[in-house]
């Protein structure tokens, strides 16, 4: 239906103020969004703009909310697929989606598509055939060779692991530049809790600069998951502000809960 056809397409309501810490990554993409921009321009004068980015680096470190922010910025429509999205058991139905979502993505151009987990269908391919999943990248091959400059689509893809990608796809022409976004450091850190922290009564004593210390190796989604922890807990002690003690205790259970998930992360 028309309903579930439109299910991943948003005009997203982010901006690079919402990625915190990522100035120079935010100033490279700042070229890409001239491009999108002033595409007109660049047509007139017979340059094809550059047209595949990828995002790689550990998860929850912003690589959706920046391409989102990528959107935002250039008032693009935003189509969200992932990766093991397209991996089907019967051969050819990857191949067909990812056909149908850039048809989709020049209908409503500017758009952006992003591709999460891109490794799902890009990993090297091998002679242990892989029917589907090479079919599938293979169309992915043909679309980013096909656009033609009329419609400005920018696909942006995400991955853990760069060097598990088969080349083709890094080639000239395709997913040529390579952004790396690792985990922020202390001060990266104090930007993302503030970002995370604006909407929040905080105690005036409270400051973000010690728990930016107090959270080395986390990612920008666990600060995010510790802020709102803090808030919740506030609640549930009935306070009216938040102060330290709520966040010692969040930073303990993300800490705690990452703890379980993998046991030799921290
Ligand atoms: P994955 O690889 O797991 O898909 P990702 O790198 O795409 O992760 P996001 O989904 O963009 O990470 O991040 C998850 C959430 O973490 C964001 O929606 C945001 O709330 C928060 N976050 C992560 N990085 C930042 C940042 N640099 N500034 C502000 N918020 C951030």
């Amino acid at each position: 239906t028309e309903k579930e056809n439109d299910r991943d397409k948003v005009r997203p309501d982010v901006s690079f103020k919402d990625v915190a810490g990522l100035e120079e990554i935010k100033e490279e993409l700042q070229e890409t969004i001239g491009f999108i921009n002033n595409s007109l321009k660049y047509k007139k004068m017979g340059a094809k703009i550059p047209k595949g980015i990828m995002f790689y680096g550990p998860p929850g470190t912003g690589k959706t909310l920046l391409a989102k922010a990528v959107a935002g910025e250039t008032n693009s429509t935003f189509f969200y697929a992932s990766g093991s999205e397209f991996v089907e058991k019967y051969v050819g139905v990857g191949a067909k989606r990812v056909r149908t979502l850039f048809e989709k993505a020049k209908k409503e151009a500017p758009s952006i598509i992003f591709i999460d987990e891109i490794d799902a269908i890009g990993t090297k391919r091998n002679s242990e055939s892989n029917n589907e999943k090479d079919q599938t990248l293979n169309q992915l091959l043909v679309e980013l060779d096909g656009f033609n400059s009329s419609e400005t689509v920018i696909v942006i893809g995400a991955t853990n692991r760069l060097d598990l990608l088969d080349e083709a796809l890094l080639r000239p022409g395709r997913f040529d530049r390579h952004i790396h976004i690792g985990n922020p450091n202390m001060n990266a850190r104090e930007k993302i809790l503030q970002v995370h922290t604006n909407d929040k009564p905080l105690c005036k004593n409270l400051l973000i600069k010690d728990l930016a210390k107090k959270t080395t190796g986390l990612s920008g989604a666990e600060l995010a998951n510790i802020a709102n922890e803090a808030a919740i807990i506030a609640v549930r002690n009935n306070k009216n502000i938040i102060s330290s003690k709520e966040f010692d205790a969040a930073i303990e259970r993300v800490i705690a809960g990452l703890e379980l998930k993998n046991p030799t992360v921290l």
